[in-house]
């Protein structure tokens, strides 16, 4: 195994290394040159370009938080089957299981309609950094400069929205606002369902396989974007048509093979790759272990329950997936983090960043560590527990949550009632309550309650802080609740009045997930709001002074912004005498279905194709090729994303990081950190040989 010496890395971690990294699509200068002599054969203006067509035109921000990518001139569009799963299993029953079955629409009359969906395209981005930091100077405070940035945010805002004032507009800060840009978007509303393999592919290795290498999982989903018939936005109609996109990606088929260039363009969420020690040691040392030590319990019930019972998979699949997708993540890091000596790492640069500091051209950063340790120290018990509430209200028992979704009727009935808003009020909360309680089995609720309450509790008073009143300590009676049974609460619904408002209130669960919830904003949120401002401030300067002290092509930190990583088609050694090849095949799947896990259980369908070879016209020397890794730096947000050879067309789909590379969103590892595509042969056998949705290739642009 090539590991680098501690000494050789400091500079390294700072300065990005060829692959480290997550560019800026409209300001690529800095790396354009590097991308070429790695086998890019496009210009800047096919990747990026505000004025006339580009790659950027067929990728969306898909549903907030993943990537898509558009397929055809009909909007057709590809992401991750986990990007669209809330979708599929919005519209799975015991009767119509397109999770276990998959779903195809035959025709566009059939395709399934995605409330609450949308995509986002980049229309344009400006660097305002001069306009944003205007009037700042070296000597202003923290809320001085907090106040102007403001000020100057919201003049930028008006001119924007005055000269465009049919766009979206995010104004964001790169860098720790040392660079900000005005992002111009266009959203569409109407994205409609076209198709989903069924688990057994799209989730194949369940959490066994998640984020793990080597993988055979057809991660993905098919959907199509709808318009009006000038092509703009418009809400779900029966009348909109497939939108146009100004360009779509032709799918090559070729296949890729170890040293070819990549890159993946998409949205990454957030990585935090300039953190300093303080808060890496936070990290590591408190919140990943409590958080994941919270997840364990839920997720040790949802296993349990989901494998012995049919309805409760299909009504927990999503749940179960939000909780143990971040819960795997953080063991990884963990380990990641630990084995590449991260936090030393840290300690060594800040020792250089310190001694820099004594240079009389630095002298005015000299403050800066001490400042951000004094904050830190601070800070970190308000963070635990911020993150410990956040992961009993929302990852846990789901009664708290829910029944705190009442709290407007209840603190504000009378308003309600004199402002005419109470029907609409009460309509909006049942239809809720449905939805709720078709994914609701209050068994299993109970069984993850009196795991995490008790564990909850002894983390609590651990804490550290000295401050605070218990909030929700007791064990509450489920049987005393009555968002324990849905009959019971749409009775009580039925009847509006003081007598419904006195009933809710005093309902344990609500009372318990008020307390806590008014706990956390009114002395939790405003505390560590105020800490932020002041990290933010600091940050700015070390940032500022690094880029000073060690000049070298800085990226700045995912921050749900478009973007684009570059690589190489490429295996890692993750472990002392081991290997990791590039890519996977279809006998993989064999191989896992044999070991009877039931996370790679397949169909008698998909066996018997696979033992027949049966790979149409995407295999090649008698393989068929499943997933491959690459050296593109990506992290969450950049699921879906589209993998792209170096001529600009699709080879992959990105949807995962093996478990050795999720430490790269805080230090990346060249080494050792890949990112998992699905092979769009793979994607492409799925459609054609084994749904039979072969019409849907008509209208792609497919390079043999
Ligand atoms: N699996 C991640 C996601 O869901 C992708 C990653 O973190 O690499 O966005």
């Amino acid at each position: 195994m090539k590991f680098r010496l501690l000494s050789a890395l400091l500079i390294i971690t700072h300065a990005a290394t060829a692959k480290e990294g997550m560019w800026i699509p409209s300001l690529l200068n800095v790396v354009y040159s590097d991308m070429q002599s790695q086998g890019l054969q496009l210009t800047a203006e096919d990747l990026y370009d505000a004025n006339g067509s580009s790659l950027k035109d067929a990728i969306v921000l898909f549903g907030g938080g993943c990537t898509g990518e558009i397929v055809s001139n009909d909007g057709l569009l590809f992401t991750n089957h986990h990007c669209g799963f809330d979708y599929i299993q919005y519209h799975s029953s015991l009767k119509n299981d397109y999770l276990r079955d998959g779903f195809w629409a035959k025709s566009r009359s059939e395709e399934l309609r995605c409330d609450g969906l949308s995509v986002v395209f980049v229309v344009r981005m400006d660097d305002v950094t001069e306009a944003m930091r205007k009037g700042i100077t070296a000597t202003m405070s923290p809320t001085e400069v907090d106040a102007l940035l403001q000020k100057n945010k919201k003049a930028l805002e008006e001119k924007y929205k005055k000269e465009n004032p049919l766009l979206g507009l995010q104004l964001k800060a790169f860098n720790y606002g040392n660079q900000y840009l005005a992002i111009l978007t266009k959203s569409y509303n109407d994205v409609r369902l076209v198709g989903a393999p069924p688990s057994e592919i799209g989730k194949f290795g369940g959490d066994t396989d998640n984020w793990v290498w080597p993988r055979h999982t057809g991660d993905f989903s098919v959907f199509r974007i709808y318009a009006d018939a000038n092509n703009e936005p418009a809400k779900y109609s029966d009348k909109n048509v497939p939108f146009h996109p100004a360009h779509h990606l032709p799918i090559n088929i070729g296949g890729v093979k170890e040293g070819d260039f990549s890159m993946v363009y998409g949205f990454p969420g957030r990585t935090e790759h300039l953190l300093t020690s303080y808060a890496v040691d936070f990290i590591t040392n408190q919140l990943n272990p409590m958080r994941i030590d919270m997840r364990d319990q839920t997720i040790a019930v949802l296993e349990g329950r989901m494998r012995a019972s049919d309805e409760i998979r299909i009504k927990y699949a999503a749940k179960q997936s939000d909780v143990a997708n971040a819960w795997k993540k953080w063991k990884g890091q963990q380990i990641g983090l630990t084995n590449f000596r991260a936090l030393e790492q840290k300690r060594a640069f800040e020792e250089q960043y310190a001694a820099q500091c004594l240079k009389p051209e630095f002298r005015a950063y000299a403050q800066v560590l001490p400042k951000l340790k004094s904050l830190y120290n601070d800070v970190n018990h308000l963070n635990f527990e911020t993150q410990l509430f956040a992961e009993y209200m929302y990852y846990g028992p789901e009664l708290f949550n829910f029944s705190y979704r009442f709290h407007e009727l209840i603190e504000n009935y009378d308003t309600l009632q004199a402002k005419g808003k109470l029907a609409a009020t009460l309509e909006e909360l049942k239809q809720g309550a449905r939805a709720f309680y078709k994914d609701f089995d209050l068994e299993t609720e109970m069984a993850i309650y009196k795991r995490l309450q008790p564990l909850h509790d002894v983390k609590y008073n651990k804490r550290g802080a000295a401050d605070s009143k218990q909030a929700a300590s007791l064990p509450l009676d489920y049987m005393k609740s009555v968002f324990s049974d849905s009959t019971a609460l749409f009775k009580l619904l039925a009847k509006p009045g003081k007598g419904m408002i006195k009933k809710l209130k005093a309902d344990p669960f609500y009372a318990a997930a008020n307390a806590m919830t008014t706990d956390y904003n009114a002395r939790l949120r405003p505390q560590v709001g105020d800490y932020n401002k002041q990290i933010d401030y600091w940050m700015q300067k070390y940032t500022e002074g690094m880029m000073k002290m060690f000049p070298g092509n800085y990226w700045a930190d995912a921050n749900s912004t478009l973007r684009i990583s570059y690589g190489k088609v490429d295996g890692s050694y993750p472990r002392d005498g081991e290997h990791y090849t590039p890519h996977t095949t279809a006998d993989g799947i064999l191989q896992k279905y044999y070991t009877g896990n039931p996370d790679f259980a397949i169909s008698s369908k998909l066996k018997s194709l696979l033992e027949a070879r049966n790979y149409g016209t995407y295999g090649s020397n008698g393989e068929l090729n499943v997933c491959y890794t690459g050296s593109n730096h990506t992290t969450g947000g950049n699921s879906g994303s589209p993998a792209l050879n170096a001529k600009g067309e699709l080879t992959g789909i990105n949807f995962d990081r093996s478990w050795e590379s999720t430490m790269s969103d805080i230090m990346y590892n060249p080494e050792i950190c890949r990112n998992i595509m699905v092979d769009i042969r793979y994607v492409l056998w799925v459609i054609d040989v084994y749904a039979d949705a072969d019409y849907l290739l008509n209208e792609m642009t497919i390079v043999r």
